[in-house]
């Protein structure tokens, strides 16, 4: 067939490389658009970090699914290829009786999808694990994880190239339109503008992933693809030996909304940042409202008793592309090949927010299975 790229994936986030890395195995024509000068300049460098067990998804589903087997094959790429991760073991702490039989209903949640090292733990024995937390119960999940996603980027973006697959930064998708063989997609790079073909196109664009989907022709209102900005500030915390924790700390969720509640995480560098909230915002703007300490502080206090004023400092915001809007409850990953909506080979993952990270090598594979039916 006559086309330039038999697959062009539009995107160089973790989602975006990690689908490079693995459909690049299946000897076809890959490239990669991207429209900072490198890869991970978004979404993928503002989270977390952390590898999730897939607790809290509802069954059966894809953030289930993909989170549980994407945390085995992270761990496993994490050893094969020694990339920096610790596996430090999370806690939900209940801060009173009446949060406990949520707990309950978390582990049995968690049970149900798979994970199947959940531990209720007792006052006591919280109080030897994490001395600094205050809590009534936790419960305890031994293979919850960090990694340093920058490492795992520059990983999947290494195997990528060594599968030939071409890399095009500084490229801006602006417009893509069907043609028999495939799609043609045109490209702003450095003031020039030109095109090419594919013969299958993958929307791994993150927040922008609802309009790259409206270039293709699709009408995401009728889809219910629209993305709607959440955003997610930080506060760091200056670590005070009465403040020190071992683990992650994450409060009993207050919501169905997806949102976890503002929790303690650590990198690997044992830096303790305190998020990342959930705000609706309209625009990106990374900025941390300074303002917002006091709900941090009062947040967090409630866990972490001996926790100062003055101890929080403002530190760094991610943006979640969520599909659902404000308290519409759960959506899933949209992961599929457009073929019904007259787009074959035309691959859309939108709302890829938390657990995305975690299920990057899982997703990577599904993706790779999709593209198996369409060559
Ligand atoms: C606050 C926060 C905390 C999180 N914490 C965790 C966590 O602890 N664990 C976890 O598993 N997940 C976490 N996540 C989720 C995780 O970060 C995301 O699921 C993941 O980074 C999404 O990756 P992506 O490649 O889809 O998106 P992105 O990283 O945003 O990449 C999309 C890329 O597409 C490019 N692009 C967009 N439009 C165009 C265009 N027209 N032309 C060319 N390129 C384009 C962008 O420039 C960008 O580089 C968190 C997310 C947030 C916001």
């Amino acid at each position: 067939m006559d086309t330039d790229f038999d697959i062009t994936i539009i995107g160089a986030g973790v989602i975006g490389l990690a689908v490079a890395a693995e459909v690049s195995r299946l000897r076809q024509e890959v490239c990669v658009v991207e429209r900072h000068e490198t890869f991970g300049m978004e979404t993928s460098s503002r989270n977390s970090e952390v590898v999730h067990s897939g607790i809290y998804y509802p069954q059966d589903t894809l953030k289930a699914n993909l989170c549980v087997h994407g945390k085995t094959m992270l761990y496993e790429l994490c050893g094969k290829y020694d990339l920096p991760h610790k596996k430090l073991g999370k806690l939900i702490v209940a801060s009173r009786s009446d949060e406990v039989q949520e707990l309950e209903r978390l582990k049995e949640n968690g049970e149900r999808n798979g994970v199947s090292d959940l531990i209720l733990i007792s006052r006591q024995e919280m109080a030897r694990l994490e001395p600094n937390v205050a809590g009534v119960a936790a419960l305890f999940s031994p293979s919850t994880g960090i990694i340093d996603s920058h490492s795992l980027m520059r990983h999947y973006e290494r195997r990528a190239r060594e599968n030939d697959t071409v890399f095009s930064y500084n490229a801006e998708v602006r417009g893509l339109s069907k043609e028999p063989e495939g799609y043609r997609i045109e490209i702003r790079q450095e003031k020039e503008t030109y095109s090419f073909q594919s013969r299958a196109i993958i929307n791994c664009a993150g927040l922008e992933s609802d309009h790259i989907a409206s270039l293709a022709g699709m009408d995401i209102d009728k889809e219910n693809y629209r993305i709607h900005f959440s955003k997610g500030e930080y506060f760091r915390v200056i670590r005070q030996p009465e403040t020190r924790v071992n683990h992650l700390i994450y409060p009993v969720p207050q919501s169905d909304s997806g949102w976890l509640g503002v929790h303690i995480t650590l990198d690997l560098q044992e830096q303790m940042k305190l998020g990342p909230s959930a705000e609706s915002v309209d625009a990106i703007d990374y900025t941390v409202n300074s303002a917002h300490q006091k709900l941090f502080y009062a947040a967090a206090k409630k866990y972490l008793p001996r926790l100062a004023y003055a101890d929080i400092q403002p530190d760094m915001a991610g943006i979640r592309p969520k599909l659902a809007k404000e308290e519409e409850g759960f959506r899933d990953f949209i992961i599929r090949n457009e073929t019904d909506k007259e787009l074959p080979g035309f691959i859309n993952l939108i709302g890829i927010e938390s657990p995305g990270l975690t299920c990057s090598p899982a997703i990577a594979a599904y993706v790779a299975d999709i593209l198996r039916s369409v060559f």
